[in-house]
């Protein structure tokens, strides 16, 4: 495997993939622990929004692509001011708050300063809450024309304006230049997806799902750059999960999203079984996952990031463009692929929106968050460390193929 500080443009970067996956190994029992409580289970997605690039077909032709959502009794979740939090340690927690009618939601206006979200998020009449955990990333089928359009489209939103004037007088190939870092990042996710597909792929005769290593290997293992893509999107986003917790107050942060729910529905809830009666995220989150990821300084990109090293009309272009890709989602034909689809695209402009704007300190006081970016950025953040583990399970069977052989 290559040196990982040659594929991570940092000059302090001293980290390497064995790290890596040592870190992954570590916090992976409590990652797993940490995406089935109710917090980080449920994610809120309109599955129904038009694509606004072309005119695309939700249609995909196995049973895989379907997506099961809650009932609206089971969703019934309402806003509720909670008088006992301190508003000024609360400054930039966004409570968002919607009641059920007639089986869609009604939403209340978030207060977030769009101008500096990566993503868009979904939060209108046709939303609809899903339990992640019944609905896992995996092999669907969805492919041929209609994957590879939606990949090329995504592909094609790393062509930046070239500001550089020497290129006026260059040829006309040099109208957009490509950024390493959004490559890197889209070519990550497209990794890391393919690496679950492959993981759980369906065997047609028993339709039991478990993991081709000939899949794996076509799509992912024998090309050294796309392993390291989603070992640098791993860096990136642990990163962006370190930081936050500086920035944010993340229990407090978390707890107010429980009180979203009244009360009634809270008992509700919790009587269907909808919502553990006892959630360990404070303990997992804060004083396992965080500090692990932060327990050495192996994860620094932060010369990426730093805002005054970072063109700020580089800084929106780039913002403008991943939130592009973000609304691409809408137009993936199958649910399952453009709901996962969507809470990635949300998680990674998430760690985006930390990375680049929480340094700034003209974005003091308008930097929010809400409570599906959390949701979005741990998942993600779950996807990587799934796929990292699933990596180092695929070598293993390639080692003992290799034996075989
Ligand atoms: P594709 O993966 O479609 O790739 C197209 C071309 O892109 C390749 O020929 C190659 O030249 C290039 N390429 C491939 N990988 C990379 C990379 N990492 N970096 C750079 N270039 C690359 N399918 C599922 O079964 N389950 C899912 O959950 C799922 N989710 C999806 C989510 C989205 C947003 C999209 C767009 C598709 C999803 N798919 C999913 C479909 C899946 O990604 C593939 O498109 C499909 O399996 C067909 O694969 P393929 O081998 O033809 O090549």
């Amino acid at each position: 495997s290559p040196d990982f500080c040659s594929q991570i443009i940092t000059p302090t970067c001293n980290t390497t993939f064995s790290y890596i996956d040592d870190v992954n190994k570590a916090i992976r029992p409590s990652m797993r622990d940490l995406i089935k409580t109710s917090y980080f289970r449920y994610f809120k997605v309109n599955l129904d929004k038009q694509c606004k690039f072309w005119n695309a077909q939700h249609f995909c032709a196995t049973e895989n692509c379907a997506v099961e959502i809650l009932s609206p009794e089971q969703y019934n979740w309402t806003k509720v001011k909670n008088e006992n939090l301190n508003p000024s340690k609360l400054g930039k927690i966004e409570r968002v708050g919607s009641t059920a009618r007639d089986g869609a939601l009604e939403t209340e206006e978030p207060e977030t300063c769009e101008d500096l979200d990566y993503s868009h998020i979904d939060d209108d009449h046709q939303c609809v809450y899903v339990n992640l955990l019944e609905n896992p990333e995996r092999f669907t089928g969805y492919g041929g024309n209609q994957s590879f359009d939606v990949w090329k489209a995504i592909y094609s939103e790393n062509c930046f304006p070239n500001t550089n004037p020497m290129s006026m007088i260059g040829e006309e190939k040099e109208q957009c230049i490509e950024k390493n870092l959004f490559y890197r990042l889209v070519s990550g996710l497209h990794a890391s997806i393919a690496v679950h597909l492959s993981n759980e792929y369906l065997e047609p005769e028993t339709g039991e799902f478990y993991p081709n290593l000939q899949v794996f290997m076509n799509r992912v293992g024998s090309f050294n750059d796309r392993l390291a893509n989603i070992y640098f999107n791993y860096a990136l986003v642990a990163q962006s999960l370190v930081r936050l917790a500086e920035v944010l107050p993340l229990k407090e942060f978390i707890h107010s999203g429980y009180d979203d729910i009244s009360p009634a529905q809270q008992k509700h809830l919790l009587e269907s079984n909808v919502l553990d009666p006892e959630e360990k995220y404070d303990d997992l989150l804060l004083n396992d996952i965080i500090p692990a990821l932060a327990s050495n300084s192996l994860f620094n990109t932060s010369t990426l990031f730093d805002p005054s090293s970072v063109d700020p009309k580089l800084k929106d272009e780039f913002r403008a463009r991943f939130k592009n890709i973000s609304a691409i989602m809408d137009c993936v034909g199958c649910d399952r692929c453009r709901m996962w689809g969507k809470i990635q695209t949300i998680g990674y402009g998430t760690a985006l929106k930390i990375l680049f704007e929480s340094e700034d300190p003209k974005n003091h006081d308008i930097l929010k968050f809400r409570r599906i970016e959390i949701v979005a950025l741990l998942n993600t953040f779950d996807r990587l460390s799934k796929s990292v583990e699933a990596i180092n399970n695929f070598k293993s069977m390639y080692l003992e193929h290799l034996e075989d052989v």
